[in-house]
């Protein structure tokens, strides 16, 4: 019997199979193919790990194109651990399932992020390619989301403190050098309610992409760095990034005592600070607020965003109708997945110019580069900024810093 087996099984043992969640996930509203719902995968998944069912090529692709949005875990009367039965399942079907060219590219991609410096040339060969003059670079999904992208040069860090006088951790994930207007305006949000930020050297990728991709040794060494790297830093650490944030909340700190108290950065905000502390000059522009999934179906803390962006005075802010449903970036789901991610992003495309808002926040950058990507396509070119970018720039004399 597979090793992960028994905590696969017990988990999808919860589930009654009474498919109240069919209707909130987007790839059975699109398909109507049973094996394309959560209580579909869950079955395919249960039947592999008790060797029932063969780790074929067929489960394995009902499996790849979940995408992992926790929708269905959202409205499950059973509590079923959906989230962990898909990391275990892609684990499972990872060891013993086939292995196309597709996936042995994507896994040696997301090994390579464990390489320094490799993320930035990633980013600029992306770039170079996507300005190519052939229309079928250009089209590329992974050139036209990076082409949203902040030119260069990049902003230098804002000044932070040291350990031993820091009250919160900051993680910078392997986007970091990717957009660090949004760090140095996180930093400086939280320089102004009087917390010491602190950036710890040696932390890696929160091991999101390789758990989403199956490859649980390379997780598992992804964890164990930021579990050293965080060990007695500062009581909290926050993550800016929705998704990482959401990984990082999933660690276990067995073994060490001083590790933080994780927190998606709109949370930490919210309960750890004096937002009185916060003067904001008045911003008046309508803002919708794109709720990724991590943020709303892991996390559960997409009210956040709406609480610290009320406090900007002027600014008048609004739900982007259709948050329920996953904008199609989910992670590298864009890549592999491109018809129906764009189609998702698409649908978002047209929420948004029906809300008449002037700008659009997402607190996941994947989500944000994909959503900018989608409306571009559309005409549309909005803004699509992190919440925290939005606030900094509100602080007194930081117009135009960033
Ligand atoms: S996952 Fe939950 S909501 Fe979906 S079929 Fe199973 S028990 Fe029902
Ligand atoms: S995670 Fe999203 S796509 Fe996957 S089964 Fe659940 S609702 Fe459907």
């Amino acid at each position: 019997m597979p090793a992960r087996a028994d905590p696969l099984r017990a988990a999808a043992d919860r589930c009654v199979a009474c498919g109240l969640c069919l209707p909130h996930c987007p790839t059975y509203s699109d398909s109507l193919n049973e094996n394309e719902s959560p209580r579909g995968r869950i079955a395919l998944l249960r039947a592999t790990a008790e060797g029932a069912l063969q780790a074929t090529a067929a489960v394995a692709a009902h499996v790849d194109r979940c995408l992992g949005c926790l929708a269905c875990e959202a409205v499950c009367p059973s509590h079923v651990d959906y989230a962990a039965i898909l990391k275990d399942g892609r684990a499972l079907l990872a060891r013993e399932g086939p292995t196309s060219w597709r996936t042995w590219l994507r896994n040696v991609l997301i090994r390579s992020v464990e390489v320094r410096g490799a993320v930035a040339v990633a980013y600029a060969v992306a770039r170079l390619i996507s300005r190519l003059p052939w229309p079928r670079a250009s089209q590329w999904p992974l050139a036209t989301v990076l082409r949203g992208l902040p030119a260069r040069p990049r902003p230098s860090m804002v000044r932070t403190e040291d350990a031993d006088q820091a009250d919160v951790a900051l993680f910078l994930g392997c986007t970091a050098d990717l957009d660090r207007a949004t760090l140095n305006a996180a930093i400086r949000v939280l320089q102004a309610t009087g917390k010491r930020v602190h950036i710890p050297g040696d932390q890696g990728c929160c091991a999101a992409l390789a758990s989403h991709a199956g490859l649980a040794d390379l997780a598992c060494r992804q964890r164990l760095r930021n579990l050293r790297a965080f060990e007695g830093k500062a009581p909290a650490l926050v993550s800016v990034t929705s998704g990482c944030a959401a990984e990082l909340e999933d660690y276990d700190p067995a073994g060490f005592d001083r590790f933080p108290e994780v927190f998606d950065i709109h949370r930490y905000l919210v309960e750890k600070t004096d937002l009185d502390r916060l003067m904001l000059t008045p911003r008046r522009q309508t803002i919708a607020v794109h709720e990724p999934c991590s943020l709303r179906n892991a996390l559960r803390g997409g009210r956040f965003v709406y609480e610290l962006l009320a406090r900007i005075p002027g600014a008048r802010i609004i739900e982007l109708p259709g948050n329920g449903i996953c904008c199609g970036a989910a992670g590298d789901y864009f890549l592999r997945e491109p018809g129906r991610a764009d189609a998702l992003a698409a649908a978002k495309a047209t929420a948004v110019a029906e809300s008449g808002a002037d700008i659009v926040v997402s607190a996941n950058i994947g989500c944000a580069l994909h959503l900018s990507a989608a409306l571009a396509r559309a005409g549309r070119a909005l803004p699509v900024l992190h919440p925290l970018l939005v606030l900094g720039q509100q602080l007194p004399a930081s117009r135009g810093a960033w």
